[in-house]
């Protein structure tokens, strides 16, 4: 009964009442803690009486900003569930979560609006809410609706086993996927990410990655907002904004996925004085270890990372700064009241919890913690062999060393079979960013009729210089990759598809293959 998400907002609340809760980095908007609260009270009450009720779906549809943040504790408040939408999709792909999720309300912003009239034909029991000043005629605005509702605590009995959240996955290797979570999922996560993490109201966080993820909202913002820390919001992330915001707020967190840091590096960090900055935190996608040591080196920022995925809250294993040297390369160890195992992948099946593999070995990795989701969204197959006998299957492999840090190798899908050889990209990956002349880089098996699939590098240059050759003989030279793990061809590109958390689509890089070869070969 007692922990849900809206009860530890009002302890902080009460706790912390004119402390800076939010403050909105483009417009210089600052709310305290009791301001804040005023506005989540009076969006919930304006939710009730728009018909709103509990276990109604609220989605998103927003860059980051004061609204979101506000929409997040007012649908908790009510025991509406929250649904958060990549501001990246366009109107067909969020029509095909809005068909899944079917929401009551669907809030959008001015920037997104070209997407929204698409939408807005096939959902049609849904009421659309603008947040923007500009609204188009069919939308409500949101600014108006709440501005006469009161600012008292609605009068809805919440309890830790009602649903919370709707987060769909990033779509790394397909079609989203909507995970359920309850009110105590995200409690426990939240508790979690302030133990490891180790913050206080003392922290001032910046929020840059995306709210509608899962790792900015539960493993970020939403411990922040339980221990008084302030959040500072930036819209979107901006590199070049990232460093001035943490230079002229004093910002002692922040959280970016690796292709974001990567983006810092590029700037002209120098001008900016970042020595606030407590902790870098990164997860959601692997970093290369040449990454991580150049954000300390060139930035003077200590990384921790975090290992896990929407299904779990995300996060289940971290890794601290200390260990970022002794274990370089390791997602680290499991979180507070977290397990995790490596066990054998099962070609026609989930894999079984009891058959774990010793260290070193490679394997699936399966995870348990309570947080994990309740299940998917309409989807009761696919959520009976992900969580097979309570163990979330992650289809990622790894191995755990024999001091107990996991290393996380490649997704399933991603491995490579070359020559009967399996070769994990995330390793050719890692040694080639070590070379000055690359930017960016992904590794993909394509169709070879004699290795049966080809270790295949995509390099975005840093150098215009760089050529095949250059990389060729770095590949040869190194005593870190075997022979046959070489990439045998190399494909130039100005850039790689990123989905918003920074991930890497490597299925449309395959399906580019794909399209290729089919045109060659009439
Ligand atoms: P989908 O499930 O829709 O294909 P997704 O798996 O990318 O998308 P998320 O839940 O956002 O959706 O991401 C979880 C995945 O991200 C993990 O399964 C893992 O492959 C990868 N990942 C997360 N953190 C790390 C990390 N620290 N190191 C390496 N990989 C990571
Ligand atoms: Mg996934």
């Amino acid at each position: 009964m007692y922990v849900t998400i809206g009860k530890l907002f009002n302890q902080t609340v009460q706790k912390f009442p004119t402390k800076e809760a939010l403050v909105d980095a483009s417009t210089n908007q600052r709310w305290s803690y009791q301001e804040w609260n005023e506005k989540v009270n009076q969006l919930a009450n304006a939710f009730v009486e728009s018909g709103v009720r509990k276990g109604d779906r609220v989605s998103t549809y927003l860059f980051n900003n004061m609204e979101f943040a506000t929409t997040y504790f007012a649908c908790a408040k009510i025991g509406a569930v929250i649904n958060p939408i990549n501001f990246r999709l366009k109107a067909q792909e969020v029509a095909y979560i809005l068909e899944d999720a079917r929401p009551s309300i669907f809030l959008f912003e001015e920037m997104l609006e070209p997407h929204v009239a698409a939408i807005q034909a096939k959902a049609e029991d849904t009421s659309f809410w603008c947040i923007s000043k500009n609204c188009p005629n069919y939308a409500v605005n949101y600014h108006e609706r709440m501005k006469d509702t009161s600012i008292n605590e609605p009068n809805i009995e919440v309890d830790e086993n009602d649903l919370y959240a709707i987060m769909y996955t990033s779509g790394t290797t397909g079609r989203p996927k909507g995970v359920l979570h309850r009110h105590r999922d995200m409690v426990e996560q939240s508790l979690a990410c302030i133990a490891m993490i180790n913050i206080s109201e003392n922290d001032i966080g910046l929020v840059g990655a995306p709210m509608f993820h899962c790792a900015e909202l539960h493993c970020c913002f939403l411990p922040r907002v339980h221990v008084g820390a302030t959040n500072v919001i930036i819209h979107h992330f901006d590199p070049k904004q990232v460093l001035e915001v943490i230079d002229r707020e004093n910002v002692s967190v922040f959280f970016g996925a690796p292709t974001m840091w990567n983006m810092m590096l590029q700037q002209d960090h120098a001008s900016y004085d970042i020595s606030s900055l407590k902790y870098g935190l990164y997860g959601a996608a692997p970093m290369a270890p040449a990454l991580v040591r150049a954000c300390k080196e060139k930035l003077g920022v200590n990384l921790i990372q975090a290992y896990g995925m929407t299904e779990m809250g995300p996060a289940i294993t971290f890794l601290s700064e200390d260990e970022q040297l002794t274990k370089a390369g390791s997602a680290g160890k499991p979180f507070l009241n977290h397990e995790v195992r490596v066990v054998r992948p099962n070609e026609h099946g989930p894999s079984e919890p009891e058959d774990v593999l010793p260290p070193g070995e490679i394997g699936e990795i399966i995870v348990q913690g309570p947080s994990m989701m309740v299940g998917y969204y309409n989807r009761e197959d696919a959520s009976k062999v992900a969580m097979y006998k309570d163990w979330y299957h992650t289809g990622d492999l790894g191995y755990m060393d024999k001091d107990g840090y996991l290393y996380v190798a490649d997704r399933v899908d991603d491995m490579i079979i070359s020559g009967g050889e399996n070769v994990y990209p995330r390793e050719v990956e890692d040694l080639l960013y070590e070379h000055e002349g690359v930017l960016d880089v992904a590794v993909l098996g394509t169709p070879d009729e004699k290795w049966g699939e080809m270790v295949t590098a995509i390099i975005v240059k840093k150098d215009e210089k760089l050529t095949e050759d250059m990389l060729e003989e770095f590949c040869k030279s190194s005593t870190a990759l075997a022979d046959y793990k070489r990439p045998r061809k190399y494909i130039f590109e100005t850039e790689l598809p990123r989905n918003a958390s920074g991930k890497i689509q490597k299925f449309l890089l395959k399906k580019q293959f794909k399209r290729d070869r089919e045109i060659q070969t009439p």
